[in-house]
């Protein structure tokens, strides 16, 4: 451990972390660890997509014409392809564009201009609206709320979900009107809600009555692992719980498929669902269902997509693979940094020494490796421990995860030397 040192070890140590850092830096590398976006390898995996529907192919199974207007809730033979994905029936389902962020984006503003099922009156004339944000988060939900004047409270992830006690409490407050939540593969920290943490949410007892869990499932299938990770069903949970309309469901194919031009999906219960379509219905004549009847030309069945979701398991298993390795040949027992090994996700999180994460992303900027912001974790971009770093390992080469991995583990080890020598 740095911290446990002699001053002579210590300063033996930040000499070699200098040099290393050195020559790091003499190789002149350019290298962007930031982001969270699939590979060119895992586009083409669904390339054969590009020819599809296919010439005069645009008829759907109960005979619409795709290429129409029309059609707002999404083709049915597209909801019942993702309905075990998204534990819902066809019919409590909404097929969207391309984006889940846009979905989470419009319910959110819907609620701000109008109230969802169960308000008194619209979010937005009541006078403080509060989310509770489980953190590390993603810097997109919480740039959502930061635009809307949504205030947001962080509260702390714990491997299993977010802390319970904490959200239990918090809730009592009628200003806390909804939660983020990546239930599975949490980007970045990896989280798995446990069925435990998943049966609180469901059945605490929030001040506010319209309470909602926006449950963003984004890494639903998108395991690292042979043995995938299940995590039960949130809608089915809150209607035990006697709180069927509390959990809006999002996912999407970005992930799967092609992340500029896949399906975005909403999953919820009855009132939900009508609620949505009600002012889906006043922005749109309908989404682009050339796209769902190509995902389901692809894709086929459930089946179908699992297996799709296995080939990119292959391509991005080996580059968390090399991420672990770089840190643990350099950093193991050297209490400069903690890091998630995530079963699933698009993420890395890594704890380095509190008050060393800008100076490491400096560092490695210096040495022409792009790390994302320190902060960039946390509501406002302000992490007050400046402690969290997110690495984003699926868009470079294996090579370049390597090299890249490399120079963060020597970025850390030298902040943390400097930190303990100052
Ligand atoms: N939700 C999470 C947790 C993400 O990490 C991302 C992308 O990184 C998204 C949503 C974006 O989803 P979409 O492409 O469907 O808008």
């Amino acid at each position: 451990m740095i911290a446990d040192l002699s001053a002579a070890d210590l300063d033996s140590l930040l000499a070699r972390a200098r040099a290393d850092y050195d020559a790091f830096r003499a190789k002149g590398l350019k290298l962007d660890m930031t982001r969270g976006k699939p590979a060119p390898e895992q586009l083409d995996l669904a390339e054969g997509m590009l020819a599809l529907p296919g010439n005069r192919d645009h008829l759907s199974e109960a005979g619409e014409d795709a290429r129409n207007y029309g059609g707002l809730q999404g083709l049915a033979e597209t909801r019942a392809l993702f309905a075990r994905t998204l534990g819902a029936s066809p019919d409590r389902i909404v097929v969207g564009d391309n984006s889940s962020l846009a979905l989470m984006h419009d319910s959110l503003v819907y609620a701000l201009l109008k109230g969802v099922p169960g308000s008194a009156k619209p979010w937005g004339r009541e006078p403080d609206v509060a989310f509770l944000c489980p953190t590390p988060g993603y810097d997109r939900h919480f740039a959502i709320c930061e635009e809307y004047g949504v205030r947001m409270i962080p509260v702390p992830l714990t491997g299993d979900g977010p802390d319970m006690d904490k959200v239990e409490e918090l809730v009592r407050d009628p200003a806390v009107k909804g939660m983020w939540n990546v239930p599975k593969y949490a980007n970045p920290s990896g989280d798995v809600y446990s069925d435990e943490t998943i049966r609180r949410l469901a059945r605490m007892t929030t001040a506010a009555p319209d309470f909602r869990l926006f449950w963003d499932n984004a890494y639903v299938l998108h395991h690292l692992t042979d043995d995938g990770r299940e995590i039960l069903n949130v809608l089915d949970a809150c209607a035990e719980a006697g709180h069927p309309d509390r959990a809006f469901v999002f996912a999407s194919t970005s992930k799967m498929t092609l992340a500029g031009a896949g399906l975005a999906f909403f999953a919820s219960s009855p009132a939900n669902v009508a609620w949505l379509l009600a002012s889906a219905s006043k922005r749109t004549i309908g989404p682009d269902k050339l796209n769902q009847l190509r995902h389901v030309r692809f894709l086929k069945d459930h089946d179908g997509l699992v297996a799709h979701m296995a080939k990119h398991k292959a391509l991005l298993a080996p580059k968390f693979a090399a991420v672990d390795e770089a840190l643990e040949a350099r950093l193991a027992g050297t209490g400069a940094a903690r890091w998630t090994k995530p079963e699933g996700g698009y993420f890395i999180s890594v704890d380095v020494v509190e008050g060393t994460a800008s100076r490491v992303v400096q560092l490695a900027k210096d040495a022409g490796l792009l790390l994302t912001g320190a902060g960039a974790t946390w509501p406002k971009g302000k992490d007050p421990r400046d402690q969290n770093l997110r690495l984003a390992p699926s868009f470079p080469s294996l090579s370049d995860v390597k090299a890249a991995s490399e120079g963060i583990a020597i970025c850390i080890l030298l902040a943390a030397a400097e930190a303990e020598s100052a």
